[in-house]
């Protein structure tokens, strides 16, 4: 048993670090437990590239007003309506502060690049992205005294009542109690975990990547739930994009993204269209398509441009497949080059004529007569050399959390408060937006309530 430490932070991302050090600076002994070795600490933090923030006139890294009902309506159109108003309201608040919190703790910002899914206005880029902002948060640990335990992994919360003692932690063959005043859980959702995930969709996961950390399985979620913590969040519920089928199992991160699909068509191992591939603008659809991948057979699917759309588009990581004609391109791809070759004349046929100017706008540019359609910039694929790339669904994080409190407490199945057990980030998302996604949201979360977690860990243990 190790009586150090005042405060226990569970992970190692933003939203842990935010915490760690909200509550060393407000006097406590902190000790943060990351699963991950020193080398890929961070969690999906690492992966990340921004923040959305609410704010007034556009400064030197934001490019225009972001006010916090415009915010708010953002939030409650990704969720279908249902999301939790006033924890919705109390983090957009709290955003306004949060560049200039960060900045204190070492973030530095750059302006929006091209290919940032148009973000400039709302959200606030990290110069050198999430692993940038993660080394300088460690830093700012190390130099506030905060102790990092890596490669600590959390197995269980030791607690009676209403409250918790510490914590179980697997380090190599050790295993060991850890005890503090106070506990706060910032692991993330369970994403990593496709057995988790295979009971809700079946053999359908084996197929995807995870975009993230190997290490954010859920154990911690799973502990909290037995302990009788709420559950919040759809649990089938998780945002996945489409990736480059050659992408890594785990840990891809944003390079492996593929943003081909609306300047040609896409197709399944049948060589056949299943979903409007110009359907709106790509930043608000991108997230659709790791769904209805998942939904093909053997959750693959190919993004086919020729010689016209090939070059317009954020250069992928991968070289695509490339041929002369499109039955070649079949046969390179393993897709009945027949079918194929009917798919791409059906919807040459459909698209006759049309000409393509602007990406960046509905161009109202459509198909005439086909099913599914493509809604805007359907131009046929006429100029060799086609070019295909493979896809597979991608998952970026789960839905599924425990409940938390207006004060960051975790709440029981009937809604009482843990008295000194905190939750911060990707973790008690569902408890504002049931399902759906806001880019630039998770990191919002993160900072707001691993800062308030921080503080109220902090003034509980310091009692
Ligand atoms: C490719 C990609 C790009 C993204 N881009 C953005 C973006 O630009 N903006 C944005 O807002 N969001 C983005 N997101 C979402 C964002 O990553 C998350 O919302 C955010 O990072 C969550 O922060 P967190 O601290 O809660 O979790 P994480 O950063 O995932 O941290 C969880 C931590 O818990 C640790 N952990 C897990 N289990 C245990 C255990 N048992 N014991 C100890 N430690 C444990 C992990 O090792 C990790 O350190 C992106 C996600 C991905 C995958």
């Amino acid at each position: 048993m190790d009586t150090a430490y005042d405060v226990i932070v569970v992970g190692g991302g933003h939203a842990a670090l935010s915490a760690a050090i909200a509550a060393q600076r407000a006097g406590q002994r902190v000790i943060v437990l990351e699963r991950a070795p020193r080398h890929l600490r961070g969690g999906n933090s690492r992966h990340t590239r921004n923040v959305r923030c609410a704010h007034g006139p556009g400064d030197a890294y934001m490019t225009g007003e972001y006010r916090p009902d415009e915010y708010l309506e953002d939030l409650r159109q990704v969720g279908g309506g249902r999301i939790n108003g006033e924890l919705a309201r109390f983090v957009i608040r709290e955003s306004e502060a949060l560049p200039a919190w960060m900045t204190q703790q070492g973030a530095a910002w750059q302006p929006a690049l091209r290919g940032t899914l148009s973000l400039g206005r709302t959200n606030r880029f990290f110069l050198g992205g999430g692993k940038a902002l993660i080394n300088a948060y460690y830093e700012t640990c190390r130099r506030l005294g905060v102790t990092v335990w890596y490669e600590a992994s959390v197995e269980e919360i030791l607690a009676s009542g209403d409250r918790t003692d510490g914590v179980v932690v697997q380090r190599g063959e050790r295993r060991a109690a850890l005890r503090a005043r106070a506990v706060i859980i910032a692991s993330g959702g369970f994403e990593a975990n496709l057995e988790w995930l295979g009971r809700y969709w079946g053999d359908a996961v084996t197929n995807f990547a995870v975009r993230g950390t190997p290490y954010n399985d859920g154990r911690v979620l799973a502990a909290l739930l037995e302990l009788g913590a709420m559950r919040v969040g759809d649990p089938k519920g998780f945002h996945a994009i489409a990736v480059d089928a050659r992408a890594p199992k785990y840990d891809g991160g944003i390079a492996t993204r593929l943003d081909s699909i609306p300047f040609g068509i896409v197709v399944n191992r049948s060589g056949e269209r299943f979903a409007d591939e110009g359907e709106d603008l790509w930043p608000k659809r991108y997230a659709t398509w790791g769904a209805r991948v998942a939904a093909q057979p053997g959750q693959v699917a190919f993004s086919i441009v020729d010689a016209n759309g090939i070059g317009a588009f954020l250069p992928p990581l991968f070289p695509p497949v490339q041929a002369g004609a499109i039955e070649a391109l079949g046969e390179l791809l393993g897709v009945p080059a027949a079918v194929l070759a009917a798919t791409v004349a059906a919807y040459n046929r459909a698209s006759a004529g049309n000409t393509v100017v602007r990406h960046e706008e509905l161009d109202g540019v459509a198909t005439r007569g086909l099913h599914p359609p493509k809604s805007n910039w359907a131009r046929p694929l006429d100029r060799p050399p086609f070019y295909a790339f493979p896809l597979r669904p991608g998952i970026t994080f789960t839905y599924m959390g425990v409940g938390v409190d207006e004060r960051a407490r975790i709440v029981d199945r009937r809604g009482r408060p843990f008295a000194n057990l905190y939750a911060a980030g990707e973790i008690m998302s569902g408890n504002i937006l049931e399902s759906g996604y806001l880019g630039g949201f998770g990191m919002t979360l993160g900072g707001v309530f691993g800062r308030l977690a921080g503080s109220e860990a902090a003034a509980q243990a310091g009692r």
